[in-house]
């Protein structure tokens, strides 16, 4: 039988036109509740908060996306998500969670082991909020750094979830997947955490992680997957095989805790992931070009762009890619199978790689911006020269003009809409994190953090420079 693509689930999943008026979109369903025909007797729908039609066609569109998924189950936020996921730590698991009657008989904590660079509402939640009123204890690491002997040190008996992101915010860091995903399933299965990753800065198109070792996926719906800088919302993908494990507990979250986004956001969403491979494609494309080029200005101290041929993560996000994306960037001329072939060796050579700064004579554009590497997302982060690198007063008024000079970047948290922002992850997104902390990651004043929206970019790039002319006059 044929299988379909996925932007055609992206435009008929979840989809079907409705029964009673043939109405190809279905309608928004703004009803809190349902007429029974007898007691217990109904259509699936009893009240709102468990269940909704324009949340169930949202559920299902998301659920064709994540390839290897089993089911999605939406939240009122990314942030509502995460909650359920580490409430599920800690629940019973006659209740449908991860704590046994062994851990409850020992009354000991939960504990989640998650990657130390992460979003900085996950770390919020997971030190601040989930240890005083959940049982619950969190620890951060460094993946690379702690390697194999340190990453099953890490990894206790009451550990429930291994959590990571990948790529991380806002060092744009991709964790060693394979090998946790090894780690782990050398755990008898009893006893195995299960690995969660946070997918929202790659979205299902570029990434999904269900099939390369991730038993759930956890998206914030409110950046690439809605798009339109519109909606808050979120979501928990299972894996498929373990929906008897996970889903029971997920479900009940939802309707216990009560975070369910909103008939018209759910039906936003869904319009919103419609066009999700062909914008996702067109903010790699620019993110892409606009890394090269910012990787040859001297103003610019370092980028970091996991598609970029010279970044270290680079091997891995070839890895990384869905099938999907492999299947577009062939169709635009890329060599998928040779970048595969090559991933290694790339990473092997890029030391000696002698960037300069123009195009080699004869090659097309499109051959030149092939040649830097790949369109993996459309997020950079940059570090911005500064003349005294050890003041950083210096740096953050450097950063300031940068910001406040750029045209279309509008200066803003948030990420993956249409439009593009630019924002100082060291006083705004990530200003809640010690700063010890901060300065540890590399989250300096210096930094800056793109979202890189699909205007053209040309623009784009022309926006870019002036703001630095301004910066650096
Ligand atoms: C935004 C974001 C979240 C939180 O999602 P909200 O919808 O804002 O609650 C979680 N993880 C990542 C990586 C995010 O970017």
């Amino acid at each position: 039988m044929h299988t379909d693509n996925f932007s055609t689930n992206a435009v008929h999943a979840g989809s079907t036109p409705d029964p009673s008026t043939s109405a190809v979109i279905p309608s928004i369903s703004l009803s809190t509740t349902y007429k029974q025909d007898s007691i217990g007797v109904h259509k699936g729908f009893e009240y709102s908060r468990s269940g909704n039609p324009n949340r169930n066609d949202f559920e299902t569109l998301l659920s064709s996306l994540e390839v290897g998924s089993e089911e999605a189950i939406a939240y009122s936020s990314g942030s509502a998500a995460t909650a359920a996921a580490a409430q599920w730590a800690c629940l019973a698991e006659d209740e449908g969670g991860a704590r046994t009657e062994e851990d409850i008989a020992e009354g000991g904590k939960s504990h989640i082991l998650c990657i130390n660079d992460v979003y900085g509402g996950t770390y919020r939640y997971l030190a601040r909020v989930a240890k005083s009123t959940g049982n619950l204890e969190a620890s951060f690491l460094d993946f690379d750094k702690a390697g194999e002997a340190g990453i099953r040190n890490a990894i206790k008996r009451n550990t429930k979830i291994v959590w990571i992101e990948s790529p991380t915010n806002p060092m744009l860091i991709l964790p060693p997947l394979s090998l946790i995903s090894e780690i782990l399933y050398s755990i008898p299965e009893a006893q195995r955490p299960i690995l969660l990753v946070d997918n929202t800065f790659l979205s299902p198109y570029y990434s999904n992680p269900l099939t390369l070792g991730a038993d759930v996926v956890l998206h914030s719906i409110s950046k690439y997957i809605n798009g339109h800088s519109d909606v808050i919302m979120g979501a928990l993908v299972i894996r498929r095989g373990l929906g008897e494990k996970l889903s029971r507990g997920f479900r009940f979250l939802q309707n216990s805790s009560g975070g369910i986004p909103s008939p018209f956001d759910c039906y936003l969403a869904s319009r919103g992931a419609k066009t999700l491979a062909l914008r996702a494609l067109k903010h790699g494309l620019n993110a892409l070009q606009i890394a090269s080029v910012l990787s040859k200005d001297s103003r610019i101290a370092k980028v970091s762009y996991p598609g970029l041929k010279t970044s270290p993560y680079y091997e891995r996000a070839v890895g990384a890619l869905s099938r999907q994306a492999k299947k577009d960037l062939s169709k635009l001329g890329w060599d998928v199978g040779a970048l595969e072939a090559k991933a290694g060796l790339i990473n092997g050579t890029i030391k000696h790689h002698n960037h300069h700064g123009r195009f080699a004579g004869n090659e097309t554009l499109e051959e030149a911006i092939q040649d830097q590497g790949i369109p993996f997302s459309g997020m950079i982060s940059i570090r911005l020269s500064s003349t005294d690198s050890a003041d950083p007063e210096a740096s953050h008024a450097i950063t300031d003009k940068f910001l406040t000079s750029l045209r279309l970047f509008a200066l803003a948290e948030s990420l993956g809409g249409v439009e593009s922002l630019a924002e100082a992850p060291w006083k705004m997104t990530h200003g809640a994190i010690p700063e010890a902390q901060r300065l540890e990651l590399g989250i300096d004043p210096s930094l800056v953090r793109l979202s890189v929206g699909i205007e053209d970019v040309d623009d784009l790039v022309q926006d870019i420079q002036q703001a630095l002319d301004l910066a650096f006059a």
